[in-house]
């Protein structure tokens, strides 16, 4: 682990041993961290932020540090590629957003922050009596950085990046199914000048670590990436000291497929959530809404899509479209889903089984349900597996309301020939965003969560934001 500048070992010696999902065999071992070790790492991190000479640097400073660790990740690709191939099973499809992205958003939040306004002049009524006034966006503090597994190098540079952008310190503490990717970034930041106790990055399995990071009277501010359920457990320990949360949380996005759009060109983007990253991620749309008197055409061409293209495997070949599960218990998660789906009623049309022939791994088939109800568990919980549900909707009205009946509100997908009439109609879907034809917005939008897929932003100026506080200066004029 990477502690107030040092390497180190966990105080325990204890490891955590990590497989290939795709074939169980052990890829590599991290430090299983006691919570010592994190109060360490936190201790760290409070003194560079309070005493450090990080607080002496500038914009530009900070700016040139994230240009150099955007420069290491690309120079060293092929080894976090390696990684994400063969502890995160991560397939092909998903390197632009595993890989090129992140470099992206470093570079991205490296250009904003030197335009960033950390001192914003306010306007004051004239008269030379009158109090000038200032707003000072200061560093947040201390932060405490709980990145997740799907997409490792991801939802740690969309923490990271605006945490050292705005002068934070942080103590990163990743999911215990993905410490590695982290590590590696801790061996770039070395290489950036960044003082000692600025990055700390503290590995280990118990989510006591977790906890004990949110409810740390030294940290200021936790982000976290993963499940709404711990958002919540987050969000409760945090309060105890009334810490800023950031929640990037889960999702169960719809899909519309509106009437003036082509189910030929609809079908490959409607059953992507039964390959893309085996379903495995948080915007994806595993809910696809489609008129009642299409809704059969379209399950057939989604069905035709799977069993022609879909080629299942370990994701180290790269004809492979679905890999596996990231472990075990999330396949057997995932198939309790499709037991449930098929008590509530839906209909089975593709899948729902383990692939022939594939007896290492976690691995599970494509699997499509049809004529699903929005009212089924399987049309309201996150499954986070190669699973999608088809909806048959009424109207446009209809679909609206479908697509908002949810505690969720992280992402959403208009299909049309109209783009005027996706956008009026995206405005009306209550989720963090909405993409018309599949446009990716990245990196400059905003990325989050309305409802419980979370609280605050990522990305752009509105990730910088989100490490900022506001502090009020006045002064007789
Ligand atoms: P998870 O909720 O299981 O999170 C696990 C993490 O929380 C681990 O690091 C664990 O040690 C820690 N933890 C456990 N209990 C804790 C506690 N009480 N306090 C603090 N930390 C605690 O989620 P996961 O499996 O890591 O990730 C999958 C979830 O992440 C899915 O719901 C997915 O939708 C979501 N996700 C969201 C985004 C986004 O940007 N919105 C991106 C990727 C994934």
């Amino acid at each position: 682990m990477y502690i107030d500048g040092k390497w180190v070992e966990s105080s325990s010696g204890a490891t955590t041993r990590l497989p290939n999902p795709a074939t169980e065999e052990i890829v590599a071992s991290a430090p299983d961290a006691s919570r010592d070790d994190l109060r360490r790492a936190i201790g760290a991190a409070r003194r560079a932020f309070d005493h450090g000479p990080w607080r002496k640097t500038t914009p530009d400073d900070r700016s040139k540090i994230l240009l150099r660790l955007a420069d290491g990740i690309e120079r060293r690709k092929e080894e976090f590629r390696d990684l994400l191939v063969r502890a995160h099973a991560a397939e092909h499809l998903t390197h632009p957003i595993q890989l090129d992205m992140p470099v992206e958003l470093l570079r991205t939040y490296a250009e904003l922050v030197v335009r960033f306004p950390f001192d914003e002049p306010l306007p004051t009524p004239g008269g030379p009596a009158e109090i000038r006034s200032l707003a000072v966006h200061q560093p947040v503090g201390v932060c405490g950085l709980i990145p997740t597994w799907n997409f490792p190098l991801y939802t740690t540079v969309q923490k990271l990046g605006p945490a050292l952008a705005t002068g934070c310190s942080v103590v990163v503490k990743p999911s215990p199914w993905g410490p590695l990717v982290d590590l590696l970034v801790a061996e770039l930041i070395e290489e950036c000048d960044v003082p000692a106790g600025v990055y700390n990055v503290v590995t280990g399995e118990s989510p006591e670590l977790g906890r004990e990071l949110a409810e740390s009277p030294e940290i200021d501010k936790i982000s976290f990436t993963g499940s709404a359920e711990t958002g919540k457990a987050v969000m409760r320990a945090a309060a105890k000291t009334l810490k800023r949360v950031h929640l990037e949380l889960g999702g169960k996005s719809a899909s519309i497929i509106l009437d003036d759009y082509d189910l030929d060109a609809a079908a490959p983007g409607a059953a992507s959530p039964t390959f893309f990253h085996a379903g495995q991620g948080c915007a994806i749309t595993t809910r696809v809404l489609v008129q009642r008197r299409r809704h059969d055409a379209l399950v057939e061409k989604m069905v035709g899509f799977v069993r022609g293209t879909v080629v299942v495997g370990d994701p180290a070949d790269p004809s492979v479209l679905l890999g596996p599960l990231i472990r075990e218990e999330r396949r057997r998660a995932v198939e309790r889903y499709i037991e449930l789906g098929r008590k509530e009623g839906a209909e089975l049309v593709t899948g729902g089984g383990r692939p022939a022939g594939l007896d290492a791994g976690w691995f599970l088939e494509p699997t499509i349900f049809a004529n699903v109800t929005n009212e089924m568990r399987i049309a309201r919980e996150e499954i986070f597996g190669p699973v999608v549900s088809v909806i048959p909707f009424d109207d446009e009205d209809d679909a609206v309301r479908i697509a908002n009946d949810s505690s969720y509100g992280l992402y959403g997908g208009i299909m049309t020939g109209d783009t005027a009439r996706g956008l009026e109609l995206a405005r009306r879907i209550r989720t963090g965003g909405v993409s018309i034809n599949n446009a990716a917005n990245l990196p400059y939008a905003p990325f989050g969560g309305f409802k419980e897929s979370g609280i605050g932003r990522e990305g752009g100026i509105f990730g910088l934001r989100e490490f900022t506080e506001v502090q009020a200066l006045a002064w007789p004029g």
